[in-house]
């Protein structure tokens, strides 16, 4: 198993699958224009499967597939099938807008995925264009029930945003009340050389937490439900779902942090907050080389997986942690 020197094991591979994505929300991807990754330097699907064999070699029990926007990608059903059958004990996971699998549904749960977290910001039609700059909700939220329909459980990841989805809160833990399924809130965080990020939009964890308990009694879910991750989660009322904040800001969860990340061109991060990179394409696509050397390289960069809070002290700069954008990145 990858262990670090602050003896935190590594589990949990996120695997960008495309830098690309069909929407520009505006805090994500700034900037005018967009510097995409070649196309020879993106990772096939061999590529992916190969990398993932070795990885589960390395007690990596569980990817999720994320970009970019990964339903961009061309024949991703098959990518996932191929997954699912070559590594049936590899949880897969996956992180969507969910503008572009209305009709791949019912085939995901054929595949076997069982989850899909949807980032969905606001649930007012003319916000979701602007921020998103595309006219998107309805198709969202009609796969959002399609998704609860087939038994895909559903996790919303809401970006909070003080001044842009604050006044939103209500209509948010309504829906959760509504519907099987679970909002998660997760603070703004100052990713990206031309990010965003500014006090008046960081909404903290802890306010919202106060203000949704002005609209709903949030009973916090006991240590029993699994599968949480760094999200803290309440029931609100009777409520059929959940409502729950994600404080990498406020309270951080480098401590527990579980997590490698891999760029859509095969470099390995090792914290979200970090620029330093690891290049494993030239492992990846030299076969002869073997896997060992591949598993060699990730071991020894995963031990210096650093404790990204520190990093967010000590090299702050003005309002970015890290150079690459989120979409970049694999967020
Ligand atoms: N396209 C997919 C999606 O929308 O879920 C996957 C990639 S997207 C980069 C992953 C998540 O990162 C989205 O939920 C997005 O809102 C979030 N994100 C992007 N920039 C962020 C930031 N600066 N702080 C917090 N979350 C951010």
């Amino acid at each position: 198993m990858i262990q670090d020197n602050y003896g935190r094991g590594v589990s949990y591979l996120r695997l960008s699958i495309t830098d690309r994505c069909n929407l520009r929300c505006f805090y994500c991807r700034p900037g005018k224009g967009s510097q995409f990754i070649p196309h020879k330097n993106i990772l096939t699907y061999e590529d992916m499967l190969y990398l993932l064999h070795a990885a589960s070699g390395m007690d990596v029990q569980k990817v999720r597939l994320t970009g970019g926007e990964p339903f961009v990608r061309r024949d991703i059903l098959y990518f996932l099938h191929r997954l699912k059958s070559e590594l049936p004990e590899m949880e897969i996971r996956l992180t969507s807008n969910a503008t572009l699998i209305a009709g791949k549904i019912r085939a995901l749960r054929d595949i076997g995925i069982k989850g899909l977290n949807i980032s969905l910001d606001t649930l007012d039609r003319d916000k979701y264009q602007r921020i998103t700059g595309q006219d998107k909700l309805d198709n969202v939220m009609a796969s959002i029930d399609r998704c609860l329909e087939e038994g895909i459980r559903v996790k919303i990841n809401a970006v909070a945003l003080k001044g842009i989805n604050d006044d939103e809160l209500g209509d948010f833990i309504r829906l959760a009340m509504q519907k099987p399924l679970d909002v998660r809130f997760i603070e703004f965080m100052p990713i990206g050389e031309k990010s965003l990020w500014k006090e008046d939009y960081y909404w903290s964890s802890s306010d919202l937490l106060l203000q949704a308990a002005e609209i709903a009694e949030m009973v916090p879910v006991g240590s029993l439900s699994r599968n949480h991750g760094p999200a803290r989660m309440f029931r609100p009322g009777r409520g059929l779902g959940r409502v729950g904040v994600i404080s990498p800001l406020s309270e951080h969860f480098c401590g527990t942090c579980n997590r490698l990340r891999i760029t859509a061109n095969g470099r390995l991060r090792t914290c979200l907050f970090s620029d330093k990179e690891y290049n494993l394409l030239p492992l990846i696509r030299s076969r002869k080389i073997g896997p060992d050397r591949l598993r060699l390289v990730m071991e020894r960069a995963g031990r210096r997986k650093p404790m990204g809070h520190k990093l967010w002290s000590r090299e702050k700069q003005e309002n970015s942690l890290c150079r690459r954008v989120m979409s970049s990145i694999g967020g």
